[in-house]
């Protein structure tokens, strides 16, 4: 029997590699997305599909959702300067539209894969990082929109579970990368890769010396398919790549011989509360959901420069 799943945040750089799989692997899929930082030219290769659907939505807004075997909730901007500058909406789509789409799954026998993040381990003190770590977070700083927002998803989610037996399997999802990444949304690979390409000066925050370990969409989005398809999970699960962890310096000195050298690197300032460190440590997604992500960070690095590289041919650069 086929298989139905609504994904919120359908348009955006995980949510449409995610119908993507789901239409391969045979799925029913109803994508919906308000497009405040989703891109709709992301669901092109969706949207002709006849097991697709796309509807423009909000998941503040009242209103019936469609019904579905899976809900997977990817729905809030995500790239620190996208939160930072709506701050109020990002805590009310996390709060809010968490609250409508878990009530809606329990309403109809949904399962849910909520996208949570390592933001909620904030700046950690613990390296790489495990699930049962609470984490560091500024509960008011620049930050703290998206990192509570996630907290209180991840706490609604559990509350949902104990009380009523709801089926949610929580994705701490960490750093990842790939194409369709929107160019202009401040990251650091597609900042960095851009610059280079243009040949302008990398932009290294601080000193550089900060680490982020990256990993490949494709690898990113297998592991939410599996989170979905095993027995209920109890309790929170990192999804990452714990075998490349880079320095941001390191980082621009890859991205510049890789975007053929003519770059300078220049040091500007750190943003506040910026995390010194992030690791995952993937030790319960290996084990519960036998997965492990496969795509070396050089490769995912390549595939990601071509497509900068194109977008930046097609003049294709902000949203
Ligand atoms: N960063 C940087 N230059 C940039 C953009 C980001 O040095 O042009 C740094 C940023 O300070 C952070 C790291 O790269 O330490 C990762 O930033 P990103 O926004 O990609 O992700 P996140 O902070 O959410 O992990």
């Amino acid at each position: 029997m086929t298989r139905t799943a609504l994904v919120t945040g359908a348009a955006g750089f995980l949510g449409s590699h995610l119908v993507d799989r789901l239409l391969r692997d045979g799925w029913s899929v109803v994508g919906i997305d308000n497009l405040s930082t989703g891109r709709p030219g992301n669901l092109a290769g969706a949207r002709p599909r006849s097991h697709f659907r796309f509807a423009k939505r909000d998941v503040r807004s009242a209103g019936p959702l469609p019904t579905a075997d899976v809900v997977f909730h990817l729905a809030s901007p995500a790239s620190p300067p996208r939160y930072q500058e709506r701050p109020v909406y990002t805590l009310e789509t996390n709060a809010v539209g968490s609250q409508r789409l878990f009530r809606h799954a329990s309403a109809s026998g949904a399962r849910v894969v909520l996208g949570s993040t390592s933001e909620v381990y904030g700046d950690p003190e613990l390296h790489p990082q495990p699930e049962t770590y609470w984490g560091r977070v500024n509960p008011i700083g620049p930050r703290s929109c998206y990192d509570e927002g996630k907290r209180y998803a991840e706490a609604l989610a559990s509350a949902w579970i104990r009380e009523k037996s709801l089926d949610v399997r929580i994705a701490r999802i960490f750093n990842t990368f790939g194409p369709r990444m929107a160019l202009d949304d401040g990251r650091v690979i597609t900042n960095f890769l851009a610059q280079g390409w243009r040949g302008q000066a990398i932009t290294v925050q601080g000193s550089g010396a900060q680490s982020r370990s990256f990993c490949y969409v494709d690898d990113l989005v297998d592991g939410l398919v599996r989170l979905a398809e095993v027995a209920p999970v109890d309790g929170p699960v990192n999804l990452g790549n714990p075998d490349a962890e880079t320095t941001v310096l390191e980082l621009a000195r890859t991205v510049r011989a890789l975007t053929g050298g003519r770059s300078e690197i220049v040091h500007v300032p750190r943003a506040a509360d910026d995390p010194d460190r992030r690791c995952p440590d993937i030790a319960r997604a290996r084990t519960l959901l036998g997965w492990s992500p496969t795509t070396p960070f050089a490769e995912g690095l390549r595939r990601t420069s071509e497509y900068v590289r194109s977008e930046l041919a097609a003049g294709k650069e902000s949203r």
